[in-house]
């Protein structure tokens, strides 16, 4: 550790995990690079070349502290305690309740292993919370995780594209919906550069022309939560023309399979052509022209590799929308083969994630009796559940691993006494948030950066998911910080289940993880840039044991989700959040307000930082000059966003590349950045910035409980200059913390 030679890691600060080098000064971690010689380190983003200022950011926590005020006062008291105080506390009030109301009164909470470097821990979590007995996690599953992960399992078995990634070196065609990769996975962005400029088809459907949308052969302005309608038009054009793959869909999908005397192929297309492309482009604002000149380049450029994201979460109708995709990426037969979406082949390891304790008679997780096959199923829940489960004293406590659970979900003020109302709640955390301040416990984290991680696949390609690395700290960890990994190690212990944690021993455990592998921890330790293991992938491998479906085969019709008296077919519903659901409310909200992922921060995360504030200092609202122009709006001012449940501020930016109807927001504002004196906005009231106190979880996904954020009814107004002051009101949120 140390000397000024640049030190092999990466950056865990999202799902791109970026490979890199650090330079460090005198035992000071001072800057991050790329390491092209990584397979995911051709780039590092913004955030990634801010990691120092992260580390030595002067708000970090670096005490373990409890609060000494009702959760209602306007200072918790925050007084600093030892690790064992807070250690012992935490495990006392957990077993107690375990003993009186059953472990499921526990909730567990974790930031999304996607936007945060829980990564570095999430498994371990999942141990912690399975061997404990509680089914409550609330990780953000029904709101970035269901359509790549759980949601497809409905027509594929398998996760696509969560698990069965793009091999975007080899594609004919990409695929982005709903998904922008130059802001949320660069290492995606970078490899699908390269394969555009070998001469792969570029097909990008977003409401907005953002990122690699302005280099495709195809960019659909979908119009927001009517993305399953151009999936049914693009199916109705590949059906009448022949433009799909005939032998998958006759072997390896249930087209055959009759169904009241028809079969499912019959009932499929007469579904799609329920949606002709000039009557989806009257529900999609996609010209009909383009409809059939994407559905032709999705055939004759396969194969087709292809990923989505947030853009197709977050809907009410959000399961029925990824079915239609994935039934449509069905028909381009290209899963599993090269080019197409590929499980490459993983390096042997034990799994750690705690699958074993999930055997025998466990309490049914929150949400389940409501939506069957929805997230509780696998022992996720919802935000709204979680709410509602604490408001009604169902579940009692609440663990979280980092997460900022009031700011990421809709209706914030219900969220606040949703946690309000816990008899106990502990976050462990690197800064305060709104949600941390309603603990009654915070533990300081380290940043990845300080703290030793296992890294088992990099998953962009067969090369990357053969590489293995054990990041090693750069600098020794600040204050009293721990690594999450180390705080579900001593909890775990102090739980009374030091016999599945290896006493608390990580060393132990990674060696462990690693046994299958061969690879050793010394091994690791003396090579930092990683270990790869040779490994070639296989194709088709449904062709030796079919889709782990209740059919064998690919689901275009699904006999489970007909079961639970959901359609079976994939459908469109208009969103019940849109102005064309709420005729009541479109004359005074006649747009429709969606959302974006910023470049510049992971969430809820890094206002506070300066190397990344300076470049979007303010909240953002984005529209179309001419939706700005007929309400008096200039670009840069200070303007009003209203709902049918509050009002919120942001600057008006112009972006000539949306639907006039539309307009995108940004969530997570609440952080000052005292370098900068730029101010933080409060979370509740009138003077805030955040999103999601005008926006609600339902009307839900009836199958996911996936909430309406990304298109709600709104309109915009011009913020009078007196309207705006009073926004310094949450500044400086950290200035007083005297724990750090
Ligand atoms: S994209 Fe940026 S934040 Fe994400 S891993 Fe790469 S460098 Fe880190």
């Amino acid at each position: 550790m140390g000397g000024d030679d640049p030190v092999p890691t990466y950056c865990p600060l999202c799902v791109s995990r970026c490979g890199a080098r650090a330079t460090l000064t005198d035992g000071t971690f001072v800057a991050l690079h790329p390491d092209p010689s990584h397979p995911t380190g051709k780039a590092i983003c913004v955030k990634g070349r801010a990691a120092p200022q992260i580390v030595y950011h002067p708000a970090r926590l670096l005490h373990p502290a409890r609060r000494t005020t009702p959760k209602d006062a306007a200072d918790p008291g925050w007084e600093q305690i030892t690790w064992d105080e807070a250690l012992d506390t935490v495990a006392e009030r957990l077993m107690t309740l375990a003993d009186s109301d059953g472990p499921e009164s526990v909730g567990f909470s974790s930031s999304s292993p996607s936007t945060s470097a829980i990564s570095d821990a999430v498994d371990w979590v999942q141990r912690l919370i399975r061997c404990f007995g509680s089914p409550n996690y609330s990780n953000y599953m029904e709101l970035c995780g269901w359509g790549r992960y759980l949601a497809p399992l409905y027509t594929f078995g398998a996760s696509v594209p969560g698990v069965y990634l793009p091999d975007l070196e080899n594609a004919g065609c990409i695929l982005f919906w709903g998904y922008n990769p130059s802001v949320a996975r660069l290492a995606h962005a970078t490899s699908t550069a390269a394969a555009v400029a070998r001469g792969a088809k570029l097909v990008v459907v977003d409401p907005r022309k953002a990122g690699l949308a302005a280099k495709a052969d195809h960019w659909l302005r979908v119009r927001p939560g009517t993305d399953a309608a151009l999936a049914l038009s693009l199916m109705h054009v590949m059906i009448q023309n022949g433009w799909y793959d005939v032998d998958f869909v006759r072997d390896w999908t249930n087209a055959a399979d009759e169904v009241d005397g028809r079969t499912v192929w019959d009932l499929l297309a007469s579904r799609c052509a329920g949606f002709p492309p000039d009557a989806a482009a009257e529900i999609t604002g996609v010209a009909p022209a383009d409809i059939v000149a994407t559905a032709r380049t999705l055939w004759e450029a396969r194969p087709v590799a292809f990923y989505t994201w947030s853009g197709l979460e977050q809907h009410s109708g959000t399961t029925q929308t990824i079915r239609a995709i994935n039934v449509l990426y069905a028909l381009t037969g290209s899963l599993d083969v090269r080019g197409g979406n590929v499980l490459f082949e993983d390096v042997p390891s034990n799994p750690i994630d705690g699958t074993e304790f999930l055997d025998g008679e466990r309490p049914p997780a929150v949400g389940v009796d409501k939506r069957p096959l929805g997230p509780a199923r696998f022992e996720f829940v919802t935000g709204e559940d979680f709410y509602t489960a604490a408001l009604d004293r169902r579940i009692k406590a609440l663990v979280s691993f980092g997460g900022n659970m009031v700011m990421a979900h809709g209706d914030s003020t219900r969220g606040r006494e949703a946690l309000r109302g816990l008899d106990f709640f502990v976050q462990a955390d690197l800064f305060m948030s709104p949600t941390a301040e309603l603990a009654d416990i915070v533990l300081p984290v380290t940043t990845p950066f300080e703290s030793e991680a296992l890294k088992i696949g990099f998953e962009y390609s067969q090369e990357a998911q053969s590489l293995v690395q054990l990041r090693q700290p750069l600098v020794p960890p600040r204050g009293e910080a721990r690594s999450d990994l180390q705080i579900v190690f001593d909890l775990a212990t102090r739980l009374g289940l030091g016999a599945h944690f290896w006493e608390g021993d990580m060393e132990a455990a990674f060696r462990h993880q690693l046994a299958p592998s061969g690879i050793t921890l010394e091994e690791l330790r003396a090579h930092p840039a990683g270990v790869r293991v040779p490994l070639t992938t296989r194709y088709r491998k449904y062709a030796d044991t079919g889709f782990a479906t209740p059919s064998g085969k690919v689901e275009l019709y699904s006999a489970t989700l007909a079961a639970h008296g959901y359609a079976p077919l994939p459908d469109f519903e208009e969103p019940l959040t849109s102005p064309r659901s709420r005729p009541d409310l479109a004359d005074r909200y006649p747009l429709v307000l969606s959302c974006a992922k910023s470049l510049f921060f992971c969430e809820t995360q890094h206002r506070q930082v300066a190397a990344l504030r300076k470049s979007a200092p303010d909240p953002q609202l984005e529209m179309h000059p001419a939706t700005a122009a007929a309400r008096g709006i200039t670009a840069g001012d200070w303007i009003s966003l209203n709902t049918p449940h509050g009002s919120i501020r942001a600057r008006a930016k112009f972006n000539a590349s949306l639907d006039p109807q539309v307009v995108f927001g940004q969530h997570g504002w609440w952080e000052a950045c005292d370098e900068l004196g730029l101010p933080g906005y409060p979370p509740y009231g009138p003077a805030s910035a955040n999103l999601n106190l005008v926006l609600r979880q339902t009307p839900s996904d009836p199958i996911s409980g996936s909430s309406p954020l990304r298109a709600s009814v709104c309109n915009v107004a011009p913020l009078s200059a007196a309207g705006h002051e009073g926004r310094d009101v949450a500044r400086s949120t950290h200035a007083d913390n005297s724990l750090t």
